[in-house]
């Protein structure tokens, strides 16, 4: 392919996505298919001849849209958000047609230069303290890595090794192998599943602590297990707390954890992969108080910071402790300016690594910190809407307080009303929800999620709920009536119908 070629298959792309993403209201949010539906449509092997792109771009519509779950979808509610935004999608074609593999300051000086600088930009967006920056009289600073599962998977390396080398000082006669045995980590039975793979990958047991009414992990449950555990000759060593969990978006007592952990000296690291994007707006700043006694700190801005998957940004007081975790040295890996300048390969677990960073950068540069505040303002204003919306129909109940994106509601009674709401969604395809837990009480959980997402999407979204539930209440009656006699048939139809009207009413006055 000549490069005036590769210009118009280009730009039919770029229209083709702009297309894409114009459609995406008409657009079911779930697909249509079966496994394996597509092998059944494509060649079951590799083409020995070039295409035309024209017939390739023809194809992405034919056969994969129809498999595509449309995360933009302004009825994608699952979940948590995915970043995409057009500055973000450009900045990635950039990246690639640099195609370089920064694990080196020598590798492309620019890929790592632009990644401690917008780390640091970010990090101060965010109103970290500066021991987390780059600079040059400190050990601390930023990487982008890939996933909140690989952050968490690192520190707890690191916390390991750093572990290791304090209980080696104070008891040199102990051999490692018989000290890494004892470690343990901790987190909240609210925790990603990410952090649990992380104990089995790291073979140190996770202990998946109690929570409080509001799912937060408080720092006497920790100080407790920590103190059992040492009391049968363990040592913990890592702790996890979560900044806003998948599963209701609760907050762990940073402020409570963190002076236990500074007490015991163990490595505290915050997952706040959803919620932490928040934080550029002063007012939800709160919710990270303690901050101070933390050792690691990690937000997907490819959650929610309109930045396309994947970026993960970690930041570290000590950066010493991941590169005496994670250096290996070789000839053809050293050059003459090691030292000045982080090596990031020293700082994750690949060799190679892409330029993320640029594609942050473009965002940053073309919302500017304004921008990105209306925007995560604006999802929380239209959480707050369904909220609303919730709240005014009588048949459901809001399970925890809505503090972000995130609404985690159920039909009022048994755990299976709701689980039918969901399952009848999921069929219908219309709009995507997922479960998740709050104590024993299986909730909905709706998430804004797409940037295109406006008030209007918010009140389709809760009219296919609503009339969903409606007639899942309706059948339930229906059958509790046969078995009670006819006449509660329409006594109990007619107040569904009543309930109903009502919420449509209530529903219009909010709009
Ligand atoms: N932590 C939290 C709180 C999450 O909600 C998620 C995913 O939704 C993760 C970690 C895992 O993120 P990743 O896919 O970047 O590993």
């Amino acid at each position: 392919m000549d490069t005036s070629e590769f210009i118009q298959f280009a730009k039919a792309t770029i229209d083709y996505v702009a297309d894409y993403t114009d459609t995406l209201r008409s657009r079911n949010v779930l697909p249509d298919v079966e496994p394996g539906y597509l092998s059944k449509l494509l060649p079951k092997e590799a083409p020995q001849k070039s295409e035309k792109w024209q017939e390739v771009l023809k194809d992405v519509e034919k056969y994969i849209m129809p498999g595509v779950t449309h995360w933009n979808s302004p009825y994608f509610h699952a979940y948590f958000p995915t970043g995409n935004s057009f500055p973000s999608l450009v900045a990635d074609i950039v990246s690639s047609a640099i195609g370089c593999i920064g694990f080196s300051w020598i590798a492309s000086p620019a890929c790592t230069e632009l990644e401690v600088i917008t780390c640091n930009w970010f990090g101060q967006m965010l109103g970290l303290p500066s021991e987390f920056l780059h600079s040059s009289n400190g050990t601390g600073g930023g990487i982008i890595q890939g996933s909140a599962s690989e952050c968490t998977f690192i520190c707890l390396l690191a916390a390991k090794e750093r572990t290791v080398r304090r209980v080696k000082q104070l008891h040199p006669e102990l051999d490692e192998d018989h000290i890494k045995a004892k470690l343990v980590a901790y987190t909240s039975n609210q925790s990603n599943s990410s952090v649990e793979k992380a104990g089995i990958l790291g073979s140190m047991p996770m202990r998946l602590l109690p929570v409080d009414d509001k799912c937060s992990l408080r720092g006497e449950i920790l100080k407790k297990a920590m103190q059992d555990d040492m009391e049968k000759g363990l040592i913990p060593c890592y702790v996890v707390a979560t900044l806003g969990t998948t599963s209701t978006c609760a907050f762990d007592n940073i402020d409570e954890i963190g002076q236990i952990c500074k007490e015991y000296d163990i490595w505290l690291h915050i997952d706040a992969a959803y919620a932490g994007a928040a934080f550029i707006c002063p007012e939800f700043r709160y919710l990270m108080s303690g901050i101070q006694y933390v050792d690691s700190f990690n937000v997907n801005v490819h959650k929610w910071l309109l930045t396309n998957f994947d970026a993960s940004v970690m930041w570290v007081k000590d950066s010493k402790s991941l590169v005496e975790t994670f250096s290996v040295n070789r000839i053809y890996l050293s050059h003459d300016k090691e030292g000045l300048i982080p090596d990031y390969r020293n700082w994750q677990i690949p060799l190679g690594r892409r330029f993320r960073s640029l594609k942050l950068w473009f965002v940053m540069r073309i919302y500017g910190v304004q921008g990105l505040q209306e925007y995560i303002r604006n999802d929380v204003k239209l959480a707050h809407l369904f909220e609303t919306y919730v709240r005014s129909d009588d048949r459901f109940e809001i399970t925890t307080e809505v503090i972000l994106g995130l609404v985690c509601f159920r039909i009022k009674g048994d755990n299976n009303l709701t689980k039918e709401l969901l399952n009848r969604l999921q069929a219908r395809k219309k709009v995507y929800l997922i479960a998740g837990m709050y104590h024993h009480k299986l909730v909905a959980r709706f998430v804004v999620c797409s940037r295109l997402c406006r008030e209007e999407d918010i009140a389709i979204s809760w009219n296919e709920i609503r009339s969903q539930t409606t007639e899942i209440l309706q059948t339930k009656f229906n059958k509790e009536s046969i078995k009670n006699g006819i006449k509660s048939t329409d006594d109990m139809a007619a107040r569904i119908e009543s309930l109903n009207l009502e919420s449509k009413k209530n529903m219009q006055k909010i709009s």
